[in-house]
This record gives C-alpha cells, sequence and structure tokens, in this order.
C-alpha cells in the first residue's frame, strides 16, 4: 500500500572515479539518495577494461548484499536509485542503462525528464536505432554511441546540445566518469573529494555519509570529463536563465543536504517563518504530519511564539506493503503511519504545518483521524503556494487531474479536506526565503511559466503510446 497523495521524487544518481572501493561507496552513495527513488536501483563498475553491472526492482539493501556487490569489480562505478517519471516501473527501466557501441560501453543514470524526447527518439529511429526501453534516458545512450567516433568530448556537446528539459547525468564508459547538467539547471549535482577520488552525487548528503568533501556544483551546462589525466569542464551550451526546481527546496532533497547554495533544512525553516509572518492564527498548538512540514513547523513555531507538539507519531518500521486488515478497520493504511496522541489533541485547537497539498485525499483523512482523537479545531497552513500546474521536469504530477487546486478554490480545498482553515504561503513569502535571487527558480507548477515549453501530450507513459 503507498500514499499516493504525496509528489513522488525523481531519481538519483551517483559516480565515483578513483577508488579502490568505488562499488561500496556508490552503494552508500545510493543508501543515502534513497529518499529520491525508491522503484529500482543499480550499479554499473568498471576496471578501466571490464564493465560490470546489477540493476533490480527494490530498495538499495533490498537489491545489494555482501556477495552481490563482491561481483562488481572496478575503480570506477555510477549507480542510481529510480522512480518512473518516464516509462513504467519495470526491470527493463531500471537504470544505470548501458549499451555497447564499436567497442565501448557507454552507462548514463539520469536525474530529470527531457521535454523533447519523442521527437529526438523518432529520429534516432527513422535512422535504424533500435530501443530497449521506453525511457527518455536511453535516448542520451543512443546520441552518444552516434557521435562517438568523433571522441567523447565531441559526443558529449553534441548530446547535450540535442536534449531540451531537466536532466543531471552521470555517466561511464570503460575508462572515464562524466556527468553533465542542464542549461537550466533543474535539478541538482554536485562534485566531491575523497582520498584523491572523485565523487559525483545529486545531493550532499551522500558525500556525508562516504565522509567525501564537498568542492562545488557542477553548474548549469556544465559537462566534466573525468579520467586518469584529471577533470576537465567544458561550458559548450549557452548560458540561460537559472531554473532551480523550488520543491526540492520545499519537499524532495533532503533537510541535511545543500544544494544551489542553501542548506535545504534552513529553507524550510525560514518558509515556516514566513508563513507564521503572513497568517496569524489563534491556536493552542501547532504540529507536522511527520516527517512532511517538520522543518516549517520549526520555523512557524520559533516565529509566532506557538508550541510545537508532536499530535501524530510516526511508526518507523512500517514498509511499504502490508497485509490488508478487514474492512472494519477504517482509514488503517493512515493510521498504521500515524497514530493521533489523544492526550494532546482532545479539546485542543490545532495548526498543521504541511510542505505541500496535491491530490487533498491523505490530508482529508488524516484530518478525519484528528476530529476522531477530540482535536477541537483544524487550521492548516503550507509552505507553498497551491499546486495549479503540472510538472514536465521529472516531478509526478504530469497532468492537471492530479492536482486539486488546478480545479478548486482554497475555500473548495479546505472545506473537502475538512479544515477549520486552510492558509497556503504567498509566491512571494516562499521565494523570500529560499535566500537567492527570484529569477533563478522554476516556478511553473505554481504560475504556469515553463521555463522550457513542454512538448504535446507529455505524460509519464508517453514513449509507451
Ligand atoms: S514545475 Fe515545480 S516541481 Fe517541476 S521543476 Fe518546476 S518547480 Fe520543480
Amino acid at each position: 500500500m503507498r500514499c499516493m497523495d504525496r509528489a513522488r521524487e525523481e531519481c538519483g544518481v551517483f559516480g565515483v572515479f578513483g577508488h579502490n572501493d568505488a562499488v561500496r561507496l556508490t552503494y552508500f552513495g545510493l543508501y543515502a539518495l534513497q529518499h529520491r527513488g525508491q522503484e529500482s536501483a543499480g550499479i554499473v563498475s568498471s576496471t578501466g577494461k571490464s564493465m560490470y553491472e546489477h540493476k533490480a526492482m527494490g530498495l538499495v539493501p533490498e537489491i545489494f548484499d555482501e556477495s552481490v556487490l563482491n561481483e562488481l569489480h572496478g575503480h570506477i562505478a555510477i549507480g542510481h536509485v529510480r522512480y518512473s517519471t518516464t516509462g513504467s516501473s519495470i526491470i527493463r527501466n531500471a537504470q544505470p542503462f548501458s549499451a555497447s557501441h564499436a567497442g565501448k560501453t557507454l552507462a548514463v543514470a539520469h536525474n530529470g525528464n527531457l521535454v523533447n524526447a519523442r521527437e529526438v527518439r523518432r529520429d534516432l529511429e527513422d535512422t535504424g536505432s533500435l530501443f530497449q526501453t521506453t525511457m527518455d534516458s536511453e535516448i542520451i545512450v543512443h546520441l552518444l554511441a552516434r557521435n562517438v567516433h568523433r571522441g567523447i568530448e565531441e559526443a558529449l556537446v553534441k548530446t547535450v546540445s540535442a536534449i531540451e528539459g531537466a536532466y543531471s547525468c552521470v555517466l561511464m564508459t570503460e575508462d572515464s566518469l562524466m556527468a553533465f547538467r542542464d542549461p537550466n539547471g533543474f535539478r541538482p549535482l554536485c562534485l566531491g573529494h575523497l582520498d584523491g577520488a572523485y565523487i559525483l552525487a545529486s545531493e550532499t548528503c551522500a558525500l556525508d555519509l562516504i565522509d567525501a568533501t564537498y568542492v562545488r556544483d557542477i553548474d548549469p551546462g556544465e559537462i566534466v570529463i573525468i579520467n586518469e589525466h584529471g577533470l576537465q569542464s567544458i561550458k559548450p551550451l549557452s548560458n540561460r536563465r537559472k531554473s532551480f526546481c523550488i520543491f526540492e527546496y520545499i519537499y524532495f532533497a533532503r533537510p541535511d543536504s545543500t544544494i544551489f547554495g542553501q542548506t535545504v533544512y534552513g529553507v524550510r525553516k525560514r518558509l515556516g517563518q514566513r508563513l507564521a509572518l503572513e497568517n496569524p492564527i489563534e491556536a493552542d498548538f501547532a504540529m507536522p504530519f511527520p516527517d512532511s512540514g517538520n522543518y516549517a513547523a520549526i520555523g512557524f513555531c520559533q516565529q509566532s511564539g506557538i508550541p510545537l507538539e508532536m499530535g501524530v507519531i510516526r511508526n518507523h518500521y512500517v514498509g511499504r506493503t502490508f497485509i490488508e486488515p478487514a474492512q472494519s478497520m477504517r482509514d488503517f493504511g493512515v493510521r498504521v503511519k500515524l497514530n493521533p496522541v489523544k492526550d494532546i489533541l482532545a479539546g485542543k485547537r490545532v495548526i498543521i504545518v504541511e510542505d505541500s497539498i496535491i491530490r487533498g485525499t491523505t490530508s482529508k483523512t488524516r484530518i478525519k483521524t484528528l476530529r476522531q482523537a477530540g482535536a477541537r479545531e483544524i487550521h492548516m497552513v503550507v509552505s507553498c503556494p497551491p499546486h495549479q500546474h503540472p510538472c514536465f521536469y521529472g516531478i509526478d504530477f504530469s497532468t492537471r487531474g492530479e492536482l486539486i487546486a488546478s480545479s478548486h478554490t482554497v475555500e473548495e480545498i479546505r472545506a473537502f479536506i475538512g479544515l477549520d482553515s486552510l492558509h497556503y504561503l504567498s509566491l512571494d513569502g516562499m521565494l523570500a526565503a529560499t535566500g537567492l535571487e527570484n529569477d533563478h527558480f522554476c516556478l511553473a507548477c505554481f504560475n504556469g511559466e515553463y521555463p522550457i515549453q513542454p512538448g504535446e501530450g507529455l505524460s509519464k507513459l508517453h514513449l509507451e503510446s
């Protein structure tokens, strides 16, 4: 049983060059990035001559054990955790995706969504390419293979010049580790160092776990090639307006990561402070539904002076699936994960601090359990504006139908969820909390202004039709 009311993380990527423990480091890197994708994971490694690969459906510790890791050799490795945003969740679509061409093996791990995937794929198929998957990421491998005879640098430049959309990728051949990030910089990607080895990761929390030092972010539009000669950086694409995904700060990235130059924890706390400034509400206490809203709730309470309580307790040991209970056990799926504390809630005026509302259905069920536990008034503050528009850059709400705010007013959403009042953070308040320039962000799901125009009919399964 899975909560389908939350937005889904997109994917996480990790890479190592020049370490005897490259495979094990990649395993730990993926472990730290598990929040970015829980459907499948994989590692490809290389000794400089031979490449090894293991991919499967499931969580990182379910897929890799000692015996599997011992079969993967080499000082170069890349890894991927996947939540499918283009193509079905099946093993064929797991990453890294690798293919051999003209005596060279290429492997890619991709975070993001290409918005011109259908057009590029059609062109490639028209000129003889045979596709094995329904992922947009496979296009990257085909484009590289087409051009690899010109040398890897030119092949990379040709590839990034042909694709449009959101992509933070790590790639490898037998003897090189590479990375590139789209010129808008939608998704994070950083570079680290460990014992003379180079590390690439979606988020800095993965560097922390393996005790690597953060060096810098890979710049939007930058390509890096790492081999025995060191690191080469090229920036072949013209400068574009930065379009960092602001939802990484609100919801996706881990709070202990630093992305786009700011700590996620700090931004979330400031979002909560802004919420408190914009929405003076009288209440006995404020609370998050753990873990969403935890850090915004801290900021909200510090700013408003309203006490913070944990009115529901999260069961940390609930797996992704469990046996369905009898019909009579209503709302079991919600209560098994989050159990209301009746003594705290009974007769109280409560403010729930949430990070986002996507469909609204889970919020509705959760609020019902708080009412049953005796809460007298329930208000909700949300640390971003209403999600009114789909995302085509790698987040799993690619149609308006998945977003309650695309067809309902705030008052209608309040009534649907069963709240006494509902308050969203303003767009300006959200931007101010980031501490970055206002024009450095993608805000498309909030204001409908898409930094790159999406192709017609884009959806998660558009390459399968
Ligand atoms: S549309 Fe929203 S979720 Fe998608 S990249 Fe832009 S800010 Fe992020």
